[in-house]
Formats: structure tokens, C-alpha cells, sequence
């Protein structure tokens, strides 16, 4: 493993959890909670690199234009896979809104999105590093790039919103990178407006009383806490989306969708 790759990076890449998904037959599930750490006894233990990042780029239908940028397809694998999910909670969503699912009394329903690769989707940005995640470059690209929207996601949010349900952006993304954010949510399609009482980032220098777990919050509890605290506003989340086990976990959230992600782990 590179020195470069920190365990404060907060990304475990690509290697280990490709490793557990593809390795699959009998041992895993493709829903497996957490990494494999368990030492392979032969190579024969280990999918190869090259062929398991051919093998995220034919998932995605990857397509590349003329200056070299990366794209997934509309009619690729992962978009049917990610159009199936939305069709699911499309439904729970449209039972809610006929009052068939009783939420909290009196609380608004509301619903939760993540930002990478659950509203947005990084795959062009992680072609670019090669995998390979540092803060640094992911502050350039956003800066100057607007990402791709999640297929279908924009509509599904849309709707949501135009059937009176809220709608509040959760991301790990650091307070630093609000702006940056809001302006590629809104660029590709979103339009709940990610203003600061709907659109929450990690922020470690100032973090907000409601989480007491302060600057050193894993991502669980602040994404919990953060759920916690829209709850508290008089919300009830019904439904809940992220493409990371550690989105979802905790609860305050009546349904979970788990958005397809093979690029890479967060814990
Ligand atoms: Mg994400």
C-alpha cells in the first residue's frame, strides 16, 4: 500500500473491497458490510488489478471522448442497475405520498441524498486519478469541473420534491467545498436548492453542536447525527440514499437505498 494512501484519507481503494466483491463464490456477498483484511494465502486469492478495473470500466459502459475524458453509458450495466433501485424506492416513495405508509405524526416527510456517486457521479474523476483518491486533487477537479449527474437521479429527487417531499443533500465532503458542490448540483439537474439548511458538509474545524462526537466523528455518526438533527426539525426521513454501507447505517431513516459503487470503500 502507498504511504501516500493514509488511513485519515478515509478512502480504503479500490484493491481490498474489489477484492471481496469479486472474489465473491460462497465466501461474500456483493453486499458485504466491510473489507476483507483476512491475509491471502496465494495470489490466487487476490483478483488482479488490471482486469477488476476493466472490469468497473465495462460496468460503466466506460466512453471517452476526444480530450481523454471518461463517461459512463446511459445503457450500461450500472445504469440499469441504479434505474432498478430507483424504480424501488420510486414506489416506496409514491406509497408515502398517498399517506399508504404512515410516517411520524405531524412530521414532513424527507428524504436524504448523498453527494459521490449517489447524486453525483465520480467515475470520470476517479478515471483521471487512476483510482487513486488525495484531497488535493479532488478540490482541483471540483473547483473546476462539474460531474456528471447519477443517472436518473435528478428526476427521482425532482419528483420528490414536486410531491411535497424535502429533500436534504448529506455528503462527506469537507465544508470547504460547499460552493463547489452547490454550483455542480444545480448545474446538472437538482433542483432542491443546496442552500445551508438543506445541504450538509463535514465540517471539522466548526462542527455543529448537535454532534457530539464533534471533529472526530466517523462517518456513521456524523451522518446519523446529521439525520438526528433534520429529524429533530420536525422531518421524517423515509427514505435514505447513499452508495457507502456508512451512509446508511444508524438509522433515522424508515428505507435504505445502496447505490452501486465498485471504485471504492469508505468505512
Ligand atoms: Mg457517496
Amino acid at each position: 500500500m502507498p504511504s501516500s494512501l493514509s488511513l485519515k484519507s478515509k478512502r480504503v481503494r479500490i484493491a481490498a473491497v474489489t477484492a471481496a466483491l469479486a472474489a465473491g463464490a460462497g465466501l461474500y456477498t456483493a453486499g458485504a458490510a466491510s473489507a476483507d483484511r483476512a491475509v491471502p494465502r496465494t495470489d490466487k486469492e487476490i483478483p488482479n488489478l488490471t482486469q477488476v478495473q476493466d472490469k468497473i470500466k465495462a460496468f460503466y459502459g466506460d466512453t471517452v471522448d476526444a480530450s481523454g475524458q471518461h463517461y459512463a453509458s446511459a445503457d450500461s450495466n450500472y445504469a440499469k442497475q441504479v434505474a432498478d433501485i430507483e424504480k424501488k424506492a420510486k414506489a416506496h416513495l409514491e406509497k408515502v405520498v398517498k399517506n399508504q405508509v404512515k410516517g411520524k405524526k405531524g412530521a414532513k416527510p424527507a428524504i436524504v441524498v448523498d453527494l459521490d456517486d449517489t447524486t453525483l457521479l465520480t467515475y470520470n474523476y476517479e478515471l483521471q486519478q487512476g483510482f487513486h483518491f488525495t484531497p488535493e486533487s479532488q478540490d482541483a477537479y471540483l473547483k473546476s469541473t462539474d460531474m456528471a449527474a447519477v443517472f436518473g437521479m435528478p428526476q427521482l429527487v425532482n419528483w420528490a420534491q414536486s410531491k411535497g417531499i424535502e429533500v436534504f443533500y448529506v455528503t462527506g465532503r469537507g465544508e470547504h467545498q460547499r460552493e463547489w458542490s452547490a454550483r455542480n448540483l444545480k448545474n446538472v439537474g437538482y433542483k432542491p436548492v443546496a442552500d445551508t439548511a438543506h445541504f450538509f458538509l463535514k465540517n471539522k474545524q466548526t462542527p455543529p453542536a448537535y454532534l457530539a462526537c464533534g471533529a472526530k466523528c466517523t462517518t456513521v455518526e456524523y451522518k446519523s447525527g446529521t439525520r438526528k438533527y433534520i429529524e429533530s426539525k420536525g422531518f421524517d426521513i423515509v427514505a435514505n440514499f447513499g452508495d457507502q454501507y456508512s451512509d446508511l447505517q444508524g438509522g433515522y431513516a424508515d428505507r435504505t437505498y445502496k447505490m452501486p459503487n465498485p471504485m471504492y470503500y469508505l468505512p
